[in-house]
């Protein structure tokens, strides 16, 4: 259907492609932080017009110097383009922020790019909904420096039509920005679940430098070892195994290092990072997720096997039980 505030998407219905007739959809950035600049600087770099917003005026200078509006108001960044893009602190400064343009959403197509959680991402659809706004929710997986570069990844959930309609202009952020489901929710489990693996993965780091730290031996001496079972053995290409067996629901062991062994090799690092009066916390959860798998008579499974504990935690029994 043919939108009225949105001039050069009806001109293209007529035969042309929207890129053709008018390139360049205007685009208002509410958010000027790290990353909300970098998004404005790449709409600038790109030719879009785009009004810009923040809190702290200041932040917006360069940007106008470069071309861009400034608005006095989030509502009048709202009311100045079609397609409004979000990116601030949290989703409570984004609602208050919103809120206060609540009356210039209808007819807009609003792109949220803050950090948030499934249900915080899914209440602002909506409420954006609620005020005719089509929502689009998008999680960000890159630093503000590789906005508008190749390897920038941005994911999509939402309004379809909205990501069908915009695609082009979504897309000077990070060519790699595929819509993933209607569920607003979606991206940002994608987001947490990614977020995930890099901070466990970090922390897994730590600990190790932090165990050898206690003999006295240097991080840099320990490094290049680490790196070498790293590349070979713990970033060996078998998360395609891992997520076949998941989606079957079965866990043979097919790499010969049954779950069983691998309970019993967290308890020595547990052991040893208390004798070395090092925090083992971290290895003992994972160890206590392992052992309850082993109870459980599922010991020589392979170790994908402990994604059947973390989905059914221990205190959901415990609450079952009670
Ligand atoms: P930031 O540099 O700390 O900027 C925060 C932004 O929120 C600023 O524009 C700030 O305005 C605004 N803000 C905070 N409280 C406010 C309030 N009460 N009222 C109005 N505005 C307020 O953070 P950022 O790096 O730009 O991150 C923004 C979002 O992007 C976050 O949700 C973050 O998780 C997400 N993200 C960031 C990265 C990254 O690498 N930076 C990567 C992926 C996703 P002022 O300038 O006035 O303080």
């Amino acid at each position: 259907m043919k939108n009225k505030s949105e001039p050069w998407i009806r001109e293209a219905a007529s035969g042309e492609a929207a890129e053709t007739v008018h390139p360049r959809t205007p685009v208002s950035v509410i958010g000027l932080g790290s990353m909300g600049h970098a998004l404005a600087a790449a709409y600038l770099k790109a030719g879009h017009p785009t009004t810009v917003w923040n809190r702290s005026a200041a932040k917006a200078d360069d940007l106008v110097a470069a071309g861009a509006h400034r608005a006095a108001s989030a509502n009048e960044a709202v009311a100045a383009s079609p397609l409004v893009i979000i990116c601030v602190f949290d989703y409570r400064t984004a609602s208050e922020l919103l809120g206060s343009a609540e009356h210039s959403l209808d007819g807009k197509v609003l792109v949220n790019l803050t950090t948030g959680t499934p249900e915080e991402a899914r209440e602002m659809a909506r409420w954006a909904a609620a005020r005719g706004a089509e929502y689009l929710d998008g999680v960000i997986m890159a630093g503000p420096a590789l906005i508008g570069h190749p390897e920038a990844m941005i994911l999509y959930g939402g309004s379809r039509s909205a990501y069908d309609r915009h695609e082009a202009a979504l897309k000077v952020l990070a060519s790699n920005s595929p819509f993933l489901n209607e569920d607003t929710g979606v991206p940002t489990l994608y987001d947490l679940a990614m977020l995930g693996l890099l901070w466990s993965t970090q922390a897994g780091w730590l600990h190790a430098f932090a165990l050898i730290g206690t003999a006295g031996v240097e991080a840099a001496a320990f490094q290049p070892y680490a790196d070498t079972w790293f590349k070979n053995v713990v970033a060996m290409d078998r998360s395609d195994k891992m997520a076949a067996q998941i989606d079957a629901g079965e866990y043979p062991d097919i790499a010969g290092s049954s779950l069983g062994l691998n309970a019993a090799g967290l308890g020595l690092i547990v052991r040893a990072s208390r004798d070395a009066g090092v925090d083992a916390e971290m290895f003992a959860a994972i160890q206590a997720l392992a052992d309850r798998r082993v109870a459980d008579g599922r010991g020589a499974d392979g170790f994908t096997s402990l994604i059947e504990a973390i989905k059914n935690p221990a205190f959901a029994s415990e609450q079952i039980n009670r």
